[in-house]
């Protein structure tokens, strides 16, 4: 029967179709084909084939996590996941493949991440599709699509997952990165931004990295007009346009604020007299900027006015900010060269702008991986989180079955209990109880089992105790409430 046939015995057979015997209409004579397709066993095998030596090496800019590396991930999504909690930030998790044309409209398709970073392809229904190369315009089409503009304002999204930017790879530049984003829609006070810079600044300072918040307005779609115009009206003058590097002669036509956020030297030494921004702001985001400073200053927030700070999305309007780490080397403070650890700001028109009703919006994303780094940079410890760890160990087959019965009663009940199952060495047994820091280990052997025993045994002492099989809960809910 086909069912109990093992899978590498599995022949199929594609049989040839006999000539004209589907199409043939009744009655009508039918012109024999030429028989094409032999019929020829496909052996299906799961074994992999003998002599193949490739080995496979996961691609360029793409990192693999291994157990010494997540205990960072771990600690930097626990503090995610408490920081969007305490602010009711509710998690979402969206595709991450999702259309292209989200990115080109939303995103912007001019812009570094989508026209030269963005990995698209045309899938296999012929639908042009985008691995996300951020995190915000899925959530704002989610907004949208599930019709969130009913619910109470604001609409506050929390997700962690990952990006991918086709860049060139170096450290804290990887091809597929991992984002803590947080979204606030329908909400227009500045309090707002104000809020989710907050946020920011708590999660770096709780993971004891020092960071100051460069912060800008780069105005709205009343006063920005008239700045972009003196802009390009000051690159003209004076033979400046041909001073620009390449990519910014391109920017100059397709977004010229984007002239401003460029690393180039003879870029940077150009918009040193160029005008700024903040010179040209209508009189409510004027005051809408000096509110959310005046925020930060209630919570001595350390921040820098960077006139220079624009971001390279076209979605952005009023505040935009990025979190760059502190430096200390000898005294001295400085701004880190290796890259912003997070960024964000308002986006008020980009709700409408993909089909929703007017919602006013803002948003943080902050790079898992550079956050990361930092971290080890820095070489802060990690907590281990040893409380109340309990051990079981046994010796021998029959002991290692009554074993199996304690540690998932004693697991189910709510105790920390870590075992070795595998191991026969008692030995090896307690070297893994001292290496995890259990607080005692349970000791089962024969003759326990014999007498309905159970040895426990101090791991910082080494003293051993018998205690009767019956008794034994009662001596670990002891050990654990006297903190022995
Ligand atoms: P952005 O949306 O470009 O402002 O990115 C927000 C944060 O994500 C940055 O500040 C970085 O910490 C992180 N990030 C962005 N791109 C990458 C990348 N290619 N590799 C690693 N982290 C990244």
């Amino acid at each position: 029967m086909l069912q109990r046939c093992r899978r590498e015995n599995i022949k199929i057979y594609t049989m040839p179709k006999k000539a004209g015997a589907k199409s043939a209409k009744a009655g009508q004579p039918v012109k024999a084909k030429k028989r094409i397709n032999k019929a020829k066993p496909v052996k299906i095998s799961s074994e992999p084939k003998a002599k193949s030596s490739r080995r496979f090496s996961r691609l360029r800019g793409m990192r693999d996590v291994l157990p010494e590396e997540y205990k960072y991930w771990d600690l930097v999504i626990k503090k995610a996941t408490e920081l969007a909690r305490a602010y009711d930030f509710k998690t979402v998790k969206t595709p991450i493949l999702e259309s292209l044309e989200l990115y080109n409209k939303s995103t912007g398709k001019d812009t570094d991440i989508v026209a030269k970073e963005m990995y698209s392809f045309i899938d296999k229904n012929g639908d042009k599709v985008a691995l996300r190369p951020e995190l915000t315009p899925s959530l704002v089409r989610a907004y949208i699509e599930h019709g969130m503009f009913n619910l109470p304002q604001p609409v506050k999204f929390f997700t962690l997952g990952p990006i991918f930017r086709h860049e060139k790879p170096q450290a804290g530049r990887y091809r597929q990165s991992y984002q803590f984003d947080i979204e606030i829609f329908g909400e227009e006070n500045p309090v707002a931004d104000f809020l989710i810079i907050l946020i920011a600044y708590n999660f770096f300072r709780e993971l004891q990295i020092d960071v100051q918040i460069q912060i800008n307005n780069i105005g709205c779609q009343e006063c920005r007009p008239e700045y972009i115009q003196k802009l390009v009206e000051y690159y003209k003058a004076r033979g400046n346009r041909s001073k620009l590097c390449n990519d910014c002669k391109k920017r100059f036509t397709r977004n010229p604020l984007r002239l401003l956020d460029c690393k180039e030297a003879g870029c940077l030494e150009l918009r040193e007299e160029a005008p700024q921004v903040v010179d040209y702001l209508c009189d409510n985001c004027r005051e809408y900027f000096i509110k959310v400073l005046e925020y930060l200053d209630e919570l001595d927030i350390p921040y820098s006015l960077n006139p220079y700070l624009v971001r390279g999305l076209d979605y952005y309007n009023r505040t935009v900010f990025e979190v760059w780490p502190i430096e200390e080397e000898e005294n001295e403070t400085s701004i880190s060269q290796q890259g912003a650890l997070g960024g964000g700001g308002r986006y008020d028109g980009l709700v409408e702008h993909m089909g929703g009703r007017p919602t006013p919006a803002c948003g943080l994303a902050i790079g898992v991986e550079r956050t990361i780094l930092k971290i080890k940079e820095k070489n802060i410890p990690l907590k281990k989180d040893t409380a109340n760890l309990i051990f079981i160990a046994q010796l021998g087959d029959q002991a290692r079955r009554k074993v199996i019965i304690i540690f998932e009663e004693l697991r189910r009940a709510g105790y920390r209990v870590r075992q070795a199952f595998t191991k026969n060495s008692l030995k090896a047994q307690l070297e893994e109880a001292n290496r995890i820091g259990a607080k005692f280990s349970l000791i089962l052997g024969q003759k326990e089992v014999m007498d309905e025993t159970i040895l426990i045994r101090d791991m910082d002492s080494g003293i051993q105790e018998v205690v009767d099989f019956k008794k034994a809960r009662a001596e670990i809910d002891k050990r654990l409430a006297n903190g022995d």
